[in-house]
């Protein structure tokens, strides 16, 4: 019977399993997000996409930035911007960060291992930075398995949301201290982004797609593009553009001085096997020259 198997559950410490596997399918989403979070990351409804990363400089995909995707079985796709908010609200941010950082930890060691430097990115929430484990997390994951923290570029965004500005500027040096490379996401629509520029430790800054997408038709944002790109480099930071979507965008930011960029042009977000294919036919491309 339902009290026997009940008590049977209690007895092996499983009543927090049977518990959600009677509830989770009823239960109001944003109720149940904790164990439904734990749930996709079990089993495999959470996954990891990479989009790569092209530099100007050397013509080549020289990394990839990788982007959580949650593939719900009844719900469908669940935009990351509105999941990871909730992750927040629920407690779960911990859990997916970490998680992250060892998935794309495990992409980056075999990409790199093809014999060319390449950089991973992730995203680190702006509810994150300022936790007081956040640096011993990092290091032990690195440190764990054996990886190199200057091939880790870490981007921030939504800096305006951080709750203790100290906390974090002090997590961000020290993270800076040890190699990890810093970046500051959607650089552009922040009410405060030229604060940032000056106040935040960081090693490149990446142009929000609104931006970007707009500057082969407007002289406007050509301008403010052209200068923010001169004005990144004068403080010793590389630019990265996001959102190219067409030839003519990849060739202006290419004579503006951008350092690098990501774009459907240039590639989509895709599942790891697909983009190692994508990097593996890129190497051979150049090795073939
Ligand atoms: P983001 O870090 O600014 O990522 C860039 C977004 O632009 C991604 O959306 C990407 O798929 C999209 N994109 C790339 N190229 C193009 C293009 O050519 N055209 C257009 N229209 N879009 C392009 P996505 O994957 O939906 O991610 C949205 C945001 O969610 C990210 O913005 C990031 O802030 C957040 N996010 C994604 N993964 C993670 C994660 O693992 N952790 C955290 N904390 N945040 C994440
Ligand atoms: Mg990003
Ligand atoms: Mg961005
Ligand atoms: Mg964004």
């Amino acid at each position: 019977s339902a009290l026997v198997s009940a008590n049977e559950a209690l007895a092996n410490g499983r009543v927090v399993e049977l518990f959600e596997a009677h509830r989770l399918a009823e239960a109001p989403w944003e109720l149940s997000l904790h164990a439904r979070i734990d749930e996709g990351l079990r089993n495999g409804d959470i996954w990891l996409a990479f989009q790569p990363q092209w530099r100007f400089r050397d013509q080549r995909i020289y990394g990839a930035e990788a982007l959580i995707r949650w593939n719900h079985p009844t719900r469908g796709p669940i935009s990351p911007d509105a999941f990871i908010l909730q992750a927040e609200r629920a407690g779960r941010i911990d859990a997916l960060t970490y998680w992250v950082l060892e998935e794309a930890i495990t992409a980056a060691l075999i990409v790199n291992a093809m014999g060319e430097r390449f950089q991973m990115s992730v995203n680190l929430s702006a509810q994150m930075v300022d936790k007081a484990d956040l640096v011993a997390r990092f290091t032990e994951i690195v440190t764990r398995r054996g990886f190199e923290p200057s091939l880790l570029t870490i981007e921030i965004t939504e800096t305006s949301s951080v709750r203790n500005r100290p906390a974090a500027c002090h997590n961000l040096t020290l993270l800076r201290g040890m190699g990890f490379r810093l970046s500051i996401d959607d650089f552009g629509t922040g009410e405060a982004s030229l604060t940032y520029l000056a106040d935040l430790p960081s090693d490149e800054l990446k142009l929000d797609r609104r931006f970007v997408s707009r500057i082969v038709s407007n002289p406007r944002e050509r301008a403010i593009v052209s200068n923010t790109i001169m004005l990144a480099h004068a403080l010793g930071q590389e630019v990265v553009a996001e959102g190219i979507e067409d030839a003519a965008t990849f060739g202006l930011l290419h004579e503006l001085g951008c350092d690098s960029g990501q774009g459907y042009y240039l590639g989509r977000p895709q599942p790891f096997a697909s983009f190692r294919t994508v990097y593996e036919e890129s190497l051979q491309k150049r090795r073939s020259q």
